[in-house]
């Protein structure tokens, strides 16, 4: 089997999911998002109305009954099932489980059990796999690793275009003071904390275009694959 990987990781909002669908779509690979993940676990603690950023124990102790899987889902992508019922991305994107995620992200057993999930997804064959640890963690063998970013005003520009994803009233600023929470506490928690790996590539997208940032990953890619 095609067992190469491709690892993109980089901060909130920084147009990486855009990126990595493209670059799957182009190279007919299987594009995994992790955040969506660690999505499912906030989204799974909310609905059993444990508090993510004040109780960790009880999430850790949760963990065993919620079975969180990847499932490809035909189309080139995983999605993201809870005990066999298929999460709706939507309900992964609101901005209370984006603020969630990044809660449970920093508790331990949490980040030992999406470990074993990410790693195991390596069976789907070439994949591209996106998130905060990929190249770092998860994949540190990865074919080619990227760190993709942009400044901190395009990002919030990016986010507050996406419908569904940020709060009623929200405006330029609000969005980018939570980004800027997020990404803060995503870069200084004690494990995996969201940086570039050693050997990745960090690409600045202001000013490009989705297609401008796959080619130069495709590019890259290729180059260390041969
Ligand atoms: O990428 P996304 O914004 O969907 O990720 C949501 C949150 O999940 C991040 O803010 C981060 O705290 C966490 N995460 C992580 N490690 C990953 C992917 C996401 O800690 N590999």
């Amino acid at each position: 089997m095609n067992q190469y990987q491709i690892a993109i990781d980089g901060p909130a909002a920084s147009g990486k999911s855009t990126v990595a669908k493209l670059v799957a779509k182009k190279l007919g690979a299987c594009y995994v998002n992790t955040g969506s993940m660690y999505r499912a676990v906030a989204l799974a603690a909310l609905n059993a109305g444990i508090n993510p950023a004040s109780e960790p124990d009880k999430i850790a102790a949760s963990l065993a009954s919620w079975n969180i899987e990847s499932v490809p889902d035909g189309e080139g992508s995983t999605s993201v099932v809870l005990n066999g019922v298929p999460i709706p991305a939507a309900a992964l994107r609101t901005p209370e489980v984006s603020n969630a995620a990044s809660d449970v992200a920093k508790i331990p057993a949490v980040r030992a059990y999406m470990l074993e999930l990410q790693r195991a997804c390596r069976s789907l064959g070439l994949i591209i796999m996106e998130g905060r640890d990929i190249g770092t963690v998860v994949l540190p063998d990865a074919t080619a690793k990227f760190f993709v970013t942009a400044s901190p005003e395009e990002r919030a520009r990016r986010r507050l275009a996406q419908t569904g994803e940020v709060a009623e009233g929200a405006t330029l600023a609000s969005v980018a003071a939570e980004i800027a929470r997020r990404d803060f506490q995503d870069s200084h928690r004690a494990i995996a904390p969201l940086k570039p790996a050693e050997d990745a590539e960090t690409i600045v997208t202001d000013g490009m275009t989705p297609e401008q940032v796959a080619d130069r990953i495709i590019t890259t890619f290729e180059q260390k694959r041969k």
